[in-house]
This record gives C-alpha cells, sequence and structure tokens, in this order.
C-alpha cells in the first residue's frame, strides 16, 4: 500500500471507491476536550467553535481550571 504521506497531523482513513480500489482518505483529527490543569478532568462551558473569548467561561482561569479547583485554590490563598 502506498501512503499519501509520512505526515501524522492528519489522520488516515481506509476508503473503498466506488471502482473498487482501497484508497487513504486523510482527514483533521478530532479536537480534544479542554482538561483542568490540576485535576485532569474535562472542562465544561468550553466550546470548539467561535471567538476565543466566547469559548471561555469569563471567570478567572476559566478554560483553565475547573470551577472546584478554582474554588478550593482560592480558599486556600485566602487561608495562607
Ligand atoms: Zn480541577
Amino acid at each position: 500500500m502506498k501512503w499519501p504521506t509520512k505526515s501524522r497531523s492528519k489522520r488516515r482513513i481506509m476508503r473503498r471507491t466506488p471502482g473498487g480500489r482501497n484508497v487513504v482518505h486523510l482527514k483533521p483529527r478530532k479536537q480534544s476536550k479542554a482538561h483542568c490543569a490540576v485535576c485532569r478532568q474535562a472542562l465544561k462551558g468550553v466550546a470548539q467553535k467561535g471567538a476565543a473569548s466566547e469559548k471561555r467561561p469569563s471567570r478567572p482561569y476559566g478554560g483553565y481550571l475547573c470551577s472546584a479547583c478554582v474554588r478550593q485554590m482560592m480558599i486556600e490563598r485566602a487561608r495562607a
């Protein structure tokens, strides 16, 4: 089999053409969901499409930490 390119930035999908040939189609990889930097849980309220300012929750560390970790961090800071 002849691969179209050595690049792995796109995912490879095998397709059978109407003529019966097996060919490799290159498709963009699926974007992974944003994850919290502390607990690694998938972040809620982070959209894949739209402007950067519209994609993230507009609070401190929005789109970087989950709400539980932000709350925990702020409590620890206030106590320190
Ligand atoms: Zn978290």
